[in-house]
């Protein structure tokens, strides 16, 4: 499997699933986890140091020194321990969760070994209309701005912009942040190391500082825990330096799109199934998102009064005549140019209803 995936996906970066991995090796770990329930958190670690003393710490408090079948999954770390591969974007999934959690719900509330391919179909349809009502229902819950436990204005601002689920993460975060001490490194208030003040809580061989730097004048935040580049997600490193040098926004780079509450308002991307791309590698679709959030907006400001109705009118039409006369530099497009029904309803502002 894993040479087809190198073969057939030669940009994509190949990772095991934590869940498969454990599940695979039940008869060694799942009695252990099921037992003693911290454990796999714990060895969920920050770096590949703090790894390997772990796994040491779990093989000789068991006594698995033996067990062939963990070696082999430790010769093999590499592929399904995140602390090995902190420098690749995950979106905070390190395994098939998703996938698996839908695959137990169909099976254990929708359809079982005897279904018909005929019902198949329609329960499976059933499926996905109850979750497109479930996301709608939490959707509308999180419309509100939650309260802000603290008056940092950099967590203000965030709490107007991550869906409310997390922003609850990000606040835990902050209240963990507390644990940390701060000192400056370095010739500029730049560069800081973050340590743990609270020993007693964690294991010996913890890695308790990290190098943070937290330039507010450029912008830039970077943990060496890596923490945000593998998930999206501050970490209570970062957070604890945000805290100390005061910083009042966050810039926009450093919140994605997934965690926020736009997320759910992306326009339907052309439904052509081939990919289409310009000379600058932009995919046509890209171009039809930002395009279309843009008229979405003229709309918007255009429909208010008959002035800004005519002035927007005749704005779009010599707009219009101007990109007609602009070569296309992507293949394969229609000879209209493309453009599907779904886009046609997105920039039909002619006849605004009101
Ligand atoms: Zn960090």
């Amino acid at each position: 499997m894993a040479i087809a995936v190198g073969r057939a996906f030669p940009e994509t970066i190949h990772r095991l699933c934590r869940w498969h991995i454990i599940d695979g090796h039940s008869d060694h770990l799942n009695t252990i986890f099921m037992r003693h329930k911290d454990i796999e958190t714990e060895m969920m670690t920050y770096t590949p140091i703090e790894f390997e003393y772990a796994w040491k710490e779990f093989i000789d408090k068991f006594g698995l020194h033996d067990s062939t079948e963990l070696r082999d999954l430790y010769d093999i770390r590499h592929r399904w321990v995140p602390a090995f591969f902190k420098e690749d974007y995950c979106g905070h999934m390190t395994s098939t969760q998703r996938s698996e959690s839908f695959n137990r719900l169909v099976k254990s509330s929708f359809v079982d070994h005897q279904t018909a391919l005929h019902r198949f179909a329609r329960r499976i349809l059933e499926v996905v209309l109850s979750r497109k009502e479930k996301e709608a229902a939490e959707t509308r819950a999180c419309q509100d701005v939650p309260n802000v436990k603290t008056a940092w204005p950099f967590a203000e601002q965030l709490s107007r912009v991550y869906t409310r689920a997390v922003f609850k993460v990000f606040e835990n975060t902050l209240d963990e942040s507390v644990h940390f001490r701060i000192e400056q490194y370095g010739v500029d208030q730049t560069q800081w190391i973050i340590s743990h003040s609270k020993r007693s809580e964690k294991h010996d061989w913890c890695q308790r500082q990290f190098k943070v730097t937290a330039d507010v004048v450029n912008g830039q935040f970077i943990c060496e825990c890596m923490q945000w580049e593998h998930t999206g997600l501050f970490c209570p490193h970062l957070l604890r330096a945000f805290v100390h040098v005061q910083v009042e926004k966050i810039p926009h780079t450093y919140v994605l799109r997934r965690y926020s509450r736009e997320a759910k308002s992306d326009v339907n991307f052309d439904r052509r199934d081939r990919p289409i791309a310009g000379l600058d590698g932009v995919k046509l679709s890209n171009r039809t998102k930002v395009l279309s959030l843009d008229a979405q907006q003229l709309v918007k400001w255009g429909r208010r009064s008959s002035v800004a109705f005519e002035r927007a009118t005749s704005v779009m039409k010599g707009l219009r005549n101007q990109l007609e006369e602009i070569p296309a530099d992507v293949h394969g497009l229609d000879a209209d140019d493309g453009v599907s029904e779904h886009e046609v309803e997105v920039g039909d502002g002619a006849r605004p209803s009101i």
